[in-house]
C-alpha cells in the first residue's frame, strides 16, 4: 500500500499526543440493545491497543444503525463502549454528545494511554451529507477535538467506501495514516483481486441480486465458476422459467438475470435441489423438492442437500475462493444446512490450501452464529460493502484519501 500506516505513526510517535481513531463499530443488537456479534470491535482492537501502548490519548469515531441524523437512544455507542472497555481491559469513557461541549471537555481532559468514544457520528446529519461543504464543516469539529498536534487513523474498515466527514473528510485535515484493520483487509483482498491463484471459485448469496450486480459482473470474468445460491438464486432460476413460488424474487432483474446466464451460463452454478417451506417461519412445514416442485404457495428458505454436494465438488480443487452472501435463511435453524455445508466446504478447500475470503456482514456472523471455526478461513473480511466494492475495482474514497 501506498499510503502511511500505523507503523509509520508510531515511527512518528504518539506520546501525549491526540490520534483519532475511526473504527467500524456497526456491530448486530438485539431487542434488549445487547451486542449478538462483537466480530468488528474484536478486529479493532489491535490498532487501538497499540495506541494505548505507545501513550497516545485515543478518540474513537463510529456509527451504530442508521439514526438518520437525529440524536437517537436506541443507537447510543454504550454497549459498545462497555464492550470496549471490556475487551481492552481498561475503562472507555463515552461522551454524552458527538462534537458538543461534552465531547471537547472528555478529550481536552484525556491523559497518556486514555480511550475516549464520541457518541454516534451519524447523530449528526453532516457525518453522511451530499455537501461537501456540510461534511467539512462538521469533518472540522471532529479535527478540533484531536487539538494541536494530533493525527488521523483509519480503521473502520466497513465504512472505507463512504466518502463521509469521519472517514473521508477528516483525512485531509490531520495527517492521516491507515490502521492495522485497514491495511490487513487491503492487502488480503488485494490477493484475490489481482491474479488469484486457479481455479477461482466465487460463492455468491444473500438476500438482493440487484445488490450484487456489480459483483456478479466483474467476477464471472475472472472467476472459473460463480456459484449462486441464498435469496438471490431464485431470480436466476425464475429467469430460466421455474416456478419459485413465494421465494424471493427480483422480478425487475429476471432479464438481467437471463442476460448474465446467456454470457457466463458455463461458469455459473446454479442449485439442483431447494428446501421449501409452507411459510416464512422456523416451525413451518418443510421439505426438500426439486427445482420445479416448490408446492404452490410456499416458498425456499435455503438450497437443498444435493446441491450442497455439487457446490462442495466445485470448491473442493479450488485454490482461491471468495464467499459472500448466506445460502440460505441460517438465521432459523431448518434452513441454515445450505449455509453450514458449504461453509464447511469452504473450510476443507481451505485446509488443502486454498486461499479464502468471507466477505459480508452477515456472512461473518454466520460462521459465528453456526459454530465453525473462523480460524477455517484464510481472512474473515469486516467490511461487506467495502469488500465486494474493492473487488469491482472501484475505488475505496476513505483509503484513496490517505494517499493525498
Ligand atoms: P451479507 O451481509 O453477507 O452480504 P446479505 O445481506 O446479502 O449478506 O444477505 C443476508 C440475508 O439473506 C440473510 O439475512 C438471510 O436470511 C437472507 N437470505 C438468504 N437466503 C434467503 C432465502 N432463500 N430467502 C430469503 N432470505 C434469504
Ligand atoms: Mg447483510
Amino acid at each position: 500500500m501506498t499510503v502511511k500506516t500505523l507503523a509509520d505513526l508510531l515511527d512518528e510517535g504518539v506520546e501525549g499526543r491526540h490520534v483519532l481513531v475511526r473504527s467500524d463499530f456497526n456491530v448486530p443488537l438485539n431487542d434488549a440493545g445487547e451486542i449478538t456479534d462483537p466480530g468488528r470491535i474484536t478486529a479493532s482492537l489491535p490498532t487501538l491497543q497499540a495506541l494505548v501502548d505507545a501513550d497516545a490519548k485515543v478518540i474513537v469515531m463510529a456509527h451504530l444503525g442508521r439514526p438518520k441524523g437525529e440524536v437517537n437512544s436506541r443507537y447510543s455507542l454504550a454497549p459498545v463502549a462497555e464492550a470496549l472497555s471490556d475487551a481492552l481491559g481498561q475503562y472507555v469513557a463515552l461522551a454524552g454528545d458527538v462534537v458538543g461541549e461534552d465531547a471537547h471537555e472528555r478529550a481536552n481532559g484525556l491523559t497518556e494511554g486514555d480511550v475516549l468514544l464520541i457518541e454516534n457520528v451519524r447523530f449528526d446529519a453532516r457525518e453522511t451529507s451530499k455537501d461537501e461543504a456540510e461534511r467539512g464543516e462538521f469533518a472540522d469539529q471532529l479535527a478540533a477535538l484531536a487539538a494541536d498536534n494530533g493525527a488521523f487513523v483509519s480503521d473502520g474498515f466497513g465504512v472505507v467506501h463512504r466518502a463521509q466527514a469521519s472517514v473521508y473528510d477528516i483525512a485531509k485535515r490531520l495527517p492521516a495514516y491507515a490502521g492495522k484493520l485497514v491495511e490487513k483487509e487491503i492487502t488480503v483482498l488485494d490477493r484475490t483481486a489481482t491474479d488469484p491463484e486457479l481455479p477461482y471459485v466465487v460463492v455468491l448469496g444473500g438476500s438482493k441480486v440487484s445488490d450484487k450486480l456489480g459483483v456478479i459482473e466483474a467476477l464471472a470474468g475472472k472467476a472459473d465458476k460463480l456459484i449462486i445460491g441464498g435469496g438471490m438464486c431464485y431470480t436466476f432460476l425464475a429467469a430460466q422459467g421455474y416456478n419459485t413460488q413465494k421465494s424471493l424474487l427480483q422480478e425487475e432483474m429476471i432479464d438481467t438475470c437471463r442476460d448474465l446466464l446467456s454470457r457466463f451460463g458455463d461458469r455459473i452454478v446454479l442449485p439442483v435441489d431447494l428446501v421449501a417451506a409452507a411459510e416464512f417461519s422456523a416451525d413451518a412445514e418443510n421439505r426438500v423438492v426439486a427445482l420445479d416442485g416448490i408446492p404452490e404457495g410456499w416458498l425456499s428458505p435455503d438450497i437443498g442437500p444435493e446441491s450442497v454436494k455439487q457446490f462442495a465438488e466445485v470448491l473442493s480443487d479450488a485454490r482461491t475462493v471468495f464467499w459472500n452472501g448466506p445460502m440460505g435463511v441460517f438465521e432459523m435453524e431448518p434452513f441454515s444446512k445450505g449455509t453450514e455445508g458449504v461453509a464447511k466446504a469452504i473450510i476443507d478447500a481451505t485446509a488443502n490450501g486454498a486461499f479464502s475470503v468471507v466477505g459480508g456482514g452477515d456472512s461473518a456472523a454466520s460462521v459465528r452464529v453456526l459454530g465453525l471455526d473462523e480460524d477455517g478461513f484464510s481472512h474473515i473480511s469486516t467490511g461487506g460493502g467495502a469488500s465486494l466494492e474493492f473487488l469491482e475495482g472501484k475505488e475505496l474514497p476513505g483509503v484513496t484519501v490517505l494517499g493525498a
